[in-house]
């Protein structure tokens, strides 16, 4: 069942249901009232037809033929009972009374009727008669009754009226939200729900709309991780293919020099293939850290000597100032190492002949701080935000042939993040660029 007809059948039927009790409850109390209302007036219209029946005993002297007489003058509207002396009925509205004894308990109640000082009968009210409703009483309660049936009916229509527009105002947003993921699941995104009102379905609509561009995005995301892995890959693989098919062409064996190549080629491969699986792994959080708290002077003494000799190289100036006071750090070893290689590498690979990398380290309370700052080519501002997005590229470096995948930052961000640490640069183009990677301390709480 649709969901309009359910709502309007469900309005319809509380409708008639509340109809139905009203119904009932009126006609329980209203006919008391009315009986009692009947009661209190009695007395004036008992006076009256009390009248009629002294002047027809008067006139025929006795009680025969009072009920023929009943029923011309119409007396089954006034709603009495007459009885004789005894209590035996004499006129009853209803005949089957008639010649029945008046209840004992409603005897003493009638009203008694005299000629010349002589009690001739007793009359008493119907309404005294318990559940036996009288002509007046019957007809009001038809009428009470036609009256609640025409009410139920009209507000029944009204119901499956507004049953409708309610409905429709329900099932129309969520028929939209059904096209919409039907829309998704084909892969269209880009159009989203429209909003009516600010109710839980708009609420629903809203939030449906921000998924379907969360998902959009991280689809281009997908789409664009696709094509730029498939880019980095066609580079060293056509370089491959092309020379071992020269190869095989000249029906020759490959020379030293250009096994090298070859070999330089799979080596760069197997590079972008790790860095590949690395930062995925590190993204879904599936990189578990081995942190212990590291003696950081020593530690960086250790590799201290090679990057001195690859900054002689290239003819860079590398300073080191470690903060005295610095002792821990609390990390992974291996993976801290890869953080700060990383800086200092891009650090050299940015920075021109005659240049200076300097790399600072101090501490305070809570946090351990790492920078590398160079003289480089320095990041335009616009290009600062996208930097760790993996395989970007700024324009300045692209130009260059000394640039690498654009992993390595995302990569570096993605294990600082895992130490629960921020990186930070600071860069102006033509002068240089500065990382800052903080770590938190060890607190003590997680003792290895
Ligand atoms: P890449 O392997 O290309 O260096 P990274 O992810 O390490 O990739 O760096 C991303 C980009 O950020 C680089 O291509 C370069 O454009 C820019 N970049 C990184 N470090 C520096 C730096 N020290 N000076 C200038 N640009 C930098």
């Amino acid at each position: 069942m649709k969901l309009t007809s359910k709502i309007s059948v469900i309005l319809v039927v509380l409708v008639l249901m509340s109809g139905c009790l009203i119904g009932v409850l009126c006609v329980e109390n209203v006919s008391e009232a009315f009986d009692a209302y009947l009661f209190d007036n009695y007395e004036v219209m008992l006076d009256e037809w009390a009248r009629t029946f002294v002047a027809y005993y008067a006139h025929n002297g006795s009680w025969n033929g009072i009920e023929y007489f009943g029923r011309v003058v119409g007396l089954e509207q006034s709603g009495v009972v007459l009885s004789d002396l005894n209590g035996r009925i004499l006129y009853h509205f209803d005949r089957d009374y008639v010649g029945r004894h008046v209840p004992q308990e409603i005897f003493s109640r009638g009203y008694l009727l005299r000629v010349d000082h002589q009690v001739i009968g007793i009359l008493y009210p119907a309404a005294l008669f318990g559940d036996t409703f009288t002509i007046m009483q019957e007809e009001f309660a038809k009428a009470m009754m036609g009256g609640i049936a025409k009410g139920v009916l009209i507000i029944s229509l009204f119901a499956i009226v507004i049953g409708i527009g309610l409905s429709v105002s329900i099932a129309t947003p969520l028929k939209e939200l059904t096209q919409a993921t039907k829309r998704m699941a084909k892969g269209r995104f880009s159009e989203p729900l429209p909003i009516y009102g600010n109710d839980e379905i708009s609420d629903l609509s809203r939030s449906f709309n921000s998924m379907a561009n969360e998902l959009e995005k991280s689809t281009e995301l997908r789409q664009q991780m696709v094509a730029d892995i498939s880019h980095e890959l066609r580079t060293p693989l056509t370089v491959l293919s092309g020379k071992l098919e020269f190869t095989l062409e000249q029906n020759r064996p490959l020379e030293p020099e250009e096994v090298a190549v070859l070999y330089d080629e799979v080596i760069r491969l197997r590079g972008l293939v790790g860095e590949l699986q690395d930062l995925s792994r590190l993204e879904a959080g599936h990189a578990m850290l081995d942190k212990t708290l590291i003696a950081f002077p020593a530690y960086f003494s250790d590799f201290q000597v090679l990057l001195e000799a690859e900054a002689e190289s290239r003819n860079i100036d590398l300073c080191v100032d470690i903060a005295s006071d610095v002792e821990y750090c609390y990390a992974d070893p291996k993976r801290l190492k890869q953080i700060i290689l990383n800086l200092i590498n891009n650090a050299f690979r940015y920075t021109a002949e005659g240049g200076i990398v300097t790399v600072r380290v101090w501490q305070d309370k809570n946090e351990f701080y790492f920078s590398v700052q160079d003289t480089g080519i320095g990041i335009a501002s616009d290009e600062l935000d996208r930097i760790f997005e993996r395989f970007y590229r700024t324009d300045q470096s692209r130009d260059r042939e000394s640039g690498g995948s654009g992993l390595g930052l995302a990569i570096t961000k993605a294990l600082v993040d895992a130490h629960d640490g921020w990186i930070k640069v600071a860069s102006r183009l033509h002068e240089g660029t500065t990382f800052t990677v903080m770590l938190p301390h060890w607190n003590g709480m997680d003792a290895k």
